[in-house]
């Protein structure tokens, strides 16, 4: 019998079990095939449609205008901290918002390629809120502007895109793709790891403004790391992470059956205020984040007494509830709420929450 658990992970993290069990299906004979998706050729019919197809609903998804590309890359988000800087860097100025270590790594790296301006933080109160980005002193050359739309480690989200003064907008999406509509032609850039809400890691999925893929990139840029190789090369400028593209595109077929971003952001929205609303109320647990920046996908909390966290966190694994442990650099504990987190696992861990509170009061 198999045996899931409620999977909290910040990432890798629950996917949907539809999906899971549709791979698990093709696993040995792709649509009769004769072999698995991670047997066959990234250069062959098959496969030619399935990377087609995750394109094409992944566009029909984020409403993604004609201008933008959409590519399928490797490296991590990690790799994109240091290829936006070589791609899009003409005037080697790019200003950065800090919001957390996902952010900080982004606009540490970036320092190697040129002049990297912070522009506003979050650091003064351990990133538990976004900084007011309506009127910042935006670099009068810079030639893009840097944020980490969804703070993962932190649980804050931007509800309001800064105000970049015509600037490109470059964002991390990594921990809130797909959870709720986006306006692609806010941005220049956006890009994010799918090990989250999308798919298994190993996999990057960058949409570009057409006119920032040029050939002009920094001196010494890698052919890997240009994003016009790949854009020109369709993302099959080399062996793609095929396997991984594929259960993507499983996901993003998955969320169109949901009901498309809208439906989704409904849902998140109800299974995130299910479990604020009781950290709220709570005499015991305590969230984080100022209210109005609180994310829907990561939701940080503590008991303010460390060792009632570590029993919190021994005691809700025992029950079925899988790394509810924070971040290591932050401590207390962390519930990620991707979208392929039934609300059933978001009420049972309320219902595991307000019983531990009654024991432990
Ligand atoms: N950005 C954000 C917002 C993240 O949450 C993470 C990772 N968890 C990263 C970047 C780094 O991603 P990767 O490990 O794919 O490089």
């Amino acid at each position: 019998k198999v045996s899931r658990v409620y999977n909290f992970s910040a990432g890798p993290a629950v996917l949907p079990e539809s999906v899971l069990r549709e791979a698990a299906e093709e696993m040995l004979d792709y649509k009769g095939t004769g072999m698995s998706v991670m047997e066959m050729s990234h250069r062959s019919k098959a496969y030619d449609t399935i990377i087609k197809e995750a394109e094409a609903d992944l566009r029909e998804l984020m409403n993604i205008p004609d201008n933008y590309k959409v590519l399928f890359l490797q490296g991590g988000a990690n790799l994109q901290f240091a290829m936006i800087p070589m791609n899009l860097m003409k005037n080697k100025v790019a200003d950065y918002i800090v919001t957390g270590q996902w952010a900080k790594k982004a606009y540490n790296e970036a320092k190697l390629y040129g002049t990297v301006n912070k522009i506003a933080s979050s650091e003064d109160k351990t990133f538990s809120y976004i900084p007011d980005c309506s009127d910042l002193n935006i670099s009068e050359n810079a030639d893009y502007v840097y944020i980490c739309e969804n703070n993962t480690i932190y649980g804050t989200k931007f509800k309001e895109l800064p105000n970049t003064k015509g600037k490109t907008l470059v964002s991390d999406v990594s921990s809130c793709f797909l959870s709720e509509p986006v306006d692609v032609s806010k941005y220049g850039l956006i890009y994010g790891g799918v090990q989250k809400n999308i798919g298994p890691a190993g996999v990057v999925v960058a949409i570009i403004r057409e006119d920032l893929v040029t050939d002009d990139t920094l001196p010494g840029t890698p052919t890997m790391m240009k994003y016009k190789t790949h854009v020109d090369a369709k993302s099959l400028y080399n062996t793609p992470p095929a396997y991984g593209i594929y259960i993507c595109g499983k996901v993003f077929k998955w969320l169109k059956a949901q009901g498309g971003l809208e439906k989704m952001k409904e849902i998140n929205d109800k299974k995130a205020a299910l479990l604020y609303d009781f950290l709220d109320q709570s005499n015991m647990f305590k969230g984080t984040v100022v209210k109005e920046d609180r994310s829907i996908m990561n939701v940080p909390f503590v008991t303010g007494n460390d060792e009632l966290d570590a029993k919190f966190i021994k005691e809700s694994e025992k029950a079925g509830f899988v790394n509810l442990k924070g971040h290591r650099s932050v401590g207390g504990m962390r519930a990620s709420i991707y979208n392929a987190m039934p609300m059933e696992g978001v009420e049972k861990l309320v219902d595991f929450m307000k019983k531990f509170e009654e024991e432990n009061a």
